[in-house]
C-alpha cells in the first residue's frame, strides 16, 4: 500500500551540498584527489555520527570537494536525477551561494550553474519539476545575508526558477534575530522564506523571528512545540498553528543528529495527529543515507498510517509548494491521476 501512495512525491527541504549519493561523492573526491586521510576519514565517518556537530564538521569536508563549476553543476545535475528516480515529481533543491575565489567561484555563478543542470535536464525531459532557494548561513554576516536576497530576486526575476530562500546553518553560531530585516526585504520583494527554527530548545530567538517576521515554512521545528510548559514555549506553540506554518519534518537527520531520540518520538507525529500542515523530507539524502520515499516508509511503518493518513500527506505538502498557483494546481492534477 505505501509503495501505490508514495509514487508521486514532493521534496521540499534537501540541500544540495548533503543530497550527494556515494557515487557522485565519489567521482567528486577523486577529480580533486583529495586522498589525504581527513578526507578519508570523513567518507567513512557518515556512518558513525552521534551529533548535529559531527554532521556540520562533515559539510565543511563537502564543501572542499564542490568548490568550482564543474562540481557544482555534477553535483546539482545527479541529484535531481536521483530524486526522479525516487519518484520524487516536484524538488525544491537549496544551497547556499558561495564565493570561492581560488577556483574563479562567484555567487552569481554559482546560482547560475546550478540553474543551467535545472535546465539541462528540463531538456532531457526528466520527469521533476525542480525549483531553488537560496540559502543563507547564519554563521556569516547580515550583510552577505541581504546580497543573498538580492542574488534571488534577480534569479527569481530573471528566471522565474529561484523561488525563495532558506535560513540554515549551525544553529549554535549567530541569532536568528538578528537577519529578521533580511527576512522582511525578501518578503517586501515577493520571495518565499524557509528558516531553520527551534532545531534545538532556542525560545529567544525562535519567539523573536515568529513574532516578527513568521516564514512561510519552518525547518525542523523539533522544539516548537509545548514540550515544557511554563517556559513560555506555549506562545510558540500557538502562533506555529494559529498561523498555520507548514513543518518540515526530516526524520532521519533528526535521529541521526541525535536532536530527537527513535522514530516514534519525532515531532512529526505530534504535528501530524493535529492535522498541522507538516511535510516529510530528506534533508540530506547523502549525509543522512536515506531516501524521500524511505522516508515515507518510516513514518508509515512508524505511527501505523492508514490509507487516509497516506493519501492527506502527500496531497496536502502541494499547498505548501513555494512555486507559483499554476504549478499547484498541475501538481494536484498529476496527483489525482497518479494516486489510486
Ligand atoms: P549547501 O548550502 O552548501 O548546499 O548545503 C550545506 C549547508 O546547508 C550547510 O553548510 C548548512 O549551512 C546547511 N545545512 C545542511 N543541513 C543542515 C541542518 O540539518 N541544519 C542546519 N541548521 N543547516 C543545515
Amino acid at each position: 500500500m505505501i509503495v501505490r501512495y508514495v509514487q508521486f512525491l514532493k521534496e521540499l527541504h534537501a540541500h544540495l551540498n548533503t543530497s550527494f549519493s556515494q557515487q557522485t561523492l565519489q567521482a567528486l573526491v577523486a577529480r580533486k584527489a583529495v586522498h589525504n586521510s581527513e578526507c578519508l576519514q570523513w567518507q567513512m565517518s557518515l556512518d558513525d555520527f552521534k551529533e548535529m556537530d559531527d554532521s556540520f564538521n562533515i559539510f565543511k569536508c563537502i564543501h572542499q570537494v564542490v568548490n568550482d563549476e564543474e562540481a557544482v553543476y555534477k553535483l546539482t545535475y545527479d541529484v535531481i536525477h536521483e530524486f526522479a528516480e525516487d519518484n520524487v515529481k516536484y524538488l525544491e533543491l537549496r544551497s547556499t551561494p558561495k564565493d570561492i575565489p581560488s577556483t574563479g567561484m562567484t555567487r552569481d555563478l554559482y546560482v547560475r550553474t546550478m540553474l543551467r543542470a535545472v535546465h539541462d535536464c528540463h531538456l532531457e525531459n526528466v520527469d521533476i519539476m525542480v525549483y531553488i532557494l537560496l540559502s543563507i548561513d547564519r554563521r556569516n554576516s547580515v550583510e552577505i545575508a541581504q546580497l543573498t536576497v538580492d542574488l534571488a530576486e534577480k534569479f527569481y526575476k530573471e528566471t522565474g526558477v529561484v523561488v525563495g530562500l532558506d535560513f540554515s546553518g549551525h544553529p549554535g553560531i549567530g541569532n536568528a534575530a538578528d537577519f529578521i530585516p533580511v527576512f522582511k526585504s525578501a518578503k517586501e520583494k515577493g520571495l518565499k522564506i524557509s528558516c531553520h527554527l527551534a532545531e534545538l530548545a532556542m525560545y529567544e530567538e525562535t519567539l523573536a523571528v515568529l513574532r516578527q517576521s513568521p516564514p512561510d515554512r519552518i525547518g525542523h521545528g523539533t522544539f516548537l512545540h509545548r514540550y515544557d510548559p511554563g517556559q513560555g514555549y506555549e506562545e510558540i506553540e500557538d502562533t506555529v498553528i494559529s498561523k498555520r506554518i507548514p513543518i518540515e519534518a526530516c526524520m532521519t537527520s533528526n535521529l541521526k543528529t541525535n536532536t530527537v531520540s527513535k522514530y516514534s518520538e519525532h515531532h512529526f507525529d505530534f504535528w501530524f495527529r493535529k492535522r498541522h500542515p507538516v511535510i516529510l523530507c530528506t534533508d540530506g539524502k547523502g549525509v543522512y543515507k536515506t531516501s524521500l520515499s524511505g522516508e515515507y516508509i518510516h513514518a508509515a511503518r512508524t505511527f501505523s498510517f492508514s490509507k487516509q493518513d497516506l493519501w492527506q500527506l502527500t496531497l496536502g505538502s502541494i499547498d505548501h509548494i513555494f512555486a507559483p498557483d499554476t504549478i499547484k494546481t498541475l501538481l494536484h492534477n498529476k496527483w489525482q491521476l497518479a494516486c489510486p
